[in-house]
């Protein structure tokens, strides 16, 4: 058998390590080169930053060459029980969350996919008894085919990557296809786009009202087939509303995955949460400086807004055709000053100069610089861009790493130390 890879990141890489493993030959496409003679081909593996009008696509179509997403070809050759990961936000969270109370629990486990270990690369190493935790972009769950998710959870819709999708309709469509690749999918109550969501096996969290997982008296509650599960939020290490989201999330999962109560609470317990994400850096003079670098759309900025008081907020980032107009009220009631970077600074400045003080820096380390002389003790400057990185950083990893370093050597020259 033979394979085209299209596309040589971290997903071409992944499926080419798998397909050797096979004794498969292959070679790789990436755009701009020639396309290949197509005739030697028995079918093509598709990366996910591929779109799905590209012109390889119809030109492999047009001659009866079958195409599979990189983790459709992972699932065909896997075993055991997989969990999906879903959401415009959130979904590297919940995932490494449920990874690491599987873990905890002695479960042979793997984690992968979006979350930048693609599925390829463990695939082989699956047993009967292993969960795979695979995060899902909505640009994978399109390419999906056969594949079949025990437990898929999806945590929320709103509006991202409009530069690649139509409208949000669309983007919605393929977030909700998941659904059809699951024998149950765990959705959030509380998300207007999915709520109303009917099918036989769905479950729903809510942090507001009654469902099959629910917060109340500062517990997470979980129904389960002979009774129901308890965790008091206070022992859990993550905060901000949106973490309880996910920890109802994750918590569902687990108890569906047969985890008991004293499990799931010592596994929740282990997660520490992830670098970039509402992750605090240092203090310098009384003022808290906060990194939520993977904050890359409006919504993951408003949930850091609603987890922090007088912040001078860091934003701004490369154009996906996002709007920020409905972030208004929450940017006047928390925000004291806005320091803007990148492609949106204009926009994010047009946005917010009615409802709160706004500069512009060119580099992170003079945002950061600029920020801290905004603030006052007891303040906390916040980078959380709303934006993707790509305009000023290869990715939000690096643009993360810039803000930390910024803040650290302030702080060594003003308090002499690291
Ligand atoms: P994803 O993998 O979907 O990008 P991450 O866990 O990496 O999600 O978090 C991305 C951003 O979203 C971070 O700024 C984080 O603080 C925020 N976030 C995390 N969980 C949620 C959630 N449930 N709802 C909204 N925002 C969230």
């Amino acid at each position: 058998m033979r394979a085209l890879i299209l596309g040589r990141g971290l997903s071409g890489k992944g499926a080419a390590s798998l397909l050797k493993s096979l004794g498969f030959s292959f070679s790789f496409y990436q755009d701009g080169e020639d396309i290949p003679s197509f005739s030697e081909f028995d079918f093509a593996v598709k990366s996910p930053g591929i779109p799905v009008n590209h012109k390889i696509l119809r030109y492999l179509r047009e001659r009866g060459i079958p195409i599979l997403g990189e983790t459709e070809l992972a699932y065909r050759f896997s075993r055991g029980t997989i969990v999906s990961i879903t959401g415009t936000n959130g979904k590297s969270t919940t995932t490494a969350m449920i990874h690491t109370a599987l873990r905890a629990a002695n479960r042979k486990t793997f984690i992968g996919g979006n979350f930048g270990i693609p599925f390829s690369e463990f695939a082989l190493s699956t047993d009967n008894e292993t969960a795979s935790v695979i995060e899902l972009s909505s640009f994978q769950i399109e390419d999906l085919l056969s594949y079949r998710s025990d437990v898929s959870v999806i945590l929320n819709v709103t509006p991202d990557h409009l530069n690649r999708y139509r409208d949000f309709t669309e983007y919605k469509r393929a977030k909700l296809k998941l659904i059809k690749h699951s024998d149950v999918t765990i959705l959030n109550k509380d998300d207007k786009e999915l709520k109303g969501t009917k099918g036989d096996n769905i479950l729903f969290f809510s942090k507001r009202e009654a469902a099959d997982a629910f917060i109340e008296k500062g517990k997470l509650r979980v129904k389960t087939k002979g009774g129901e599960i308890r965790v008091p939020l206070s022992e859990l290490p993550l905060k901000g509303s949106h973490n309880e989201e996910n920890y109802l999330a994750a918590a569902l999962t687990l108890s569906l995955l047969g985890l008991s109560e004293e499990e799931i609470l010592l596994g929740l317990k282990q997660f520490k949460g992830l670098p970039h994400r509402t992750e605090e850096v240092a203090q310098v003079k009384g003022v808290k400086f906060i990194n939520d670098s993977k904050a890359t759309n409006p919504d993951s900025l408003k949930k850091a807004l609603e987890s922090f008081n007088r912040v001078i907020l860091i934003a701004g980032g490369s154009d996906k055709g996002l709007n920020f107009t409905h972030l208004k009220p929450l940017v006047k009631e928390r925000v004291k000053a806005a320091v803007l970077i990148g492609e949106t600074a204009e926009l994010l400045s047009k946005t917010f100069s009615d409802v709160t003080a706004v500069r512009r820096a060119p580099s992170m380390e003079e945002a950061v610089n600029i920020a801290f002389n905004l603030s006052e003790e007891g303040d906390t400057v916040l980078l959380s861009p709303g934006c993707a990185s790509f305009d000023m950083f290869r990715n939000f990893e690096e643009r993360g790493e810039a803000f930390k370093e910024a803040v650290l050597k302030l702080k060594r020259e003003l308090e002499g130390k690291s």
